[in-house]
């Protein structure tokens, strides 16, 4: 057994060095409990907040102890009978190959429902999971969407910009992506459908994507901060949207101690002019909601009509890379790493 930990809170960029691997005894069965076999994990940007111990919504984690986060197992030993042996699971789990788990907080993925089949594990991770439904939520209850207006979103073909991409266009909006570099600008038009997609890399994005919402912008689906919320902000029209998700350039920065030029004023002031409503939210807050939004958007996955895309890591000890891949956006889709 293996499993791997956070050595130290890292300040600035992590790097692999952040991370450490060493042998782990095979866990005994809890009483009323679980072993499982680590099959799927999920890498997501959240857990850059968490090798912090900055105050936030999520609990830091702590140094010389497993990182965890959501993945998909098989249980292997049970003392559980909602849990049986052979199940197939879904929650926070420690990234370890075998592990002891309470049991709390699992979710069975029923075969009859096509997990295994029609729909692969690793979408309760992406899709069908946390990052779906933050797209979902973000769009649906904090952007408020009418047809006919114009939506930005930031990160376009990630995790939840794909999915706020695509559930967009399905509600009639004009949806401009923006993304890093041209291979996914061209999937962001080709396959999410989106009407435009303007390149943050390129040092023309403000004119680009100011060419790409001639009726201003409805709502930003704000996932970046830094220079594309720079660019959008003076496109925002009379009483738009901003649902807040996430500001992932500027992870790294904020463990750094130091402050840059102020520019609240300025975004203050648009925020007045424009009648802006900003709101930050958190996926979590909006539990109530789940069933609806796969009743909704599963069946939409497993016949194809939404698109989803996965960069896959093979193997445990490649996790730590594919969590700093979304720091460099070098993944394409959702992050996901297989450990078995
Ligand atoms: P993604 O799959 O979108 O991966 C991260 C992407 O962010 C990268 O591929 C890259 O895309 C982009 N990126 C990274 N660094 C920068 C940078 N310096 N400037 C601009 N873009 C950058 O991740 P997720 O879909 O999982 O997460 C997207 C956002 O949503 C994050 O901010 C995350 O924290 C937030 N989030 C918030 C939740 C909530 O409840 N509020 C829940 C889940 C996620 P590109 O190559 O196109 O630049």
């Amino acid at each position: 057994n293996q499993e791997i930990l956070l050595k130290a809170y890292p300040v600035g960029t992590p790097t692999v060095d952040t991370f450490s691997i060493r042998e782990a005894a095979t866990p005994a069965l809890p009483a009323g409990g679980v072993v499982l076999k680590l099959l799927w994990l999920s890498v997501d940007p959240y857990m850059r907040g968490r090798m912090s111990d900055a105050k936030s919504y999520a609990a830091p984690f702590k140094p010389g102890e497993p990182v965890y986060s959501g993945g998909v197992a098989e249980v292997i030993e049970s003392d559980n009978p909602k849990l049986p042996v052979g199940a197939l699971v879904m929650g926070m789990m420690n990234w370890a190959r075998v592990q002891a788990h309470s049991g709390a907080d699992l979710t069975v993925l029923d075969p009859a429902q096509g997990w295994g089949t029609k729909l692969s594990p690793s979408l309760a991770l992406g899709a069908l999971g946390m990052p779906g439904f933050t797209a979902w939520v973000g769009l649906n209850i904090h952007g408020r969407p009418k047809e006919g207006e114009t939506i930005v979103v930031s990160a376009a073909t990630g995790a939840v910009g794909s999915m706020v991409c695509q559930l967009a266009k399905r509600k009639g909006l004009r949806v401009v992506g923006v993304a890093g570099g041209a291979e996914k600008c061209a999937y962001a038009v080709e396959t999410l459908g989106c009407d435009a997609c303007v390149d943050h890399l390129d040092p023309d994005l403000k004119k680009n994507l100011a060419a790409a919402c001639p009726n201003g912008v409805d709502i930003y689906f704000e996932n970046v901060a830094g220079a594309t919320l720079a660019a959008v902000m003076p496109l925002m029209n009379f009483f738009s949207r901003i649902p807040l998700c996430g500001m992932i350039s500027q992870y790294n920065a904020m463990t750094g101690g130091g402050e840059g030029p102020d520019r609240s004023a300025a975004l203050w002031r648009a925020i007045l002019v424009n009648r802006i409503a900003v709101r930050g939210f958190i996926v979590f807050d909006h539990a109530e909601k789940q069933g609806e939004f796969l009743k909704e958007v599963a069946p939409l996955v497993a016949s194809g009509e939404i698109k989803t895309r996965e960069t896959v890591s093979e193997g445990l000890e490649k996790a730590p890379e594919a969590f700093l891949s979304l720091l460099k956006g070098t993944n394409f889709g959702k992050a996901i790493v297989k450990v078995a």
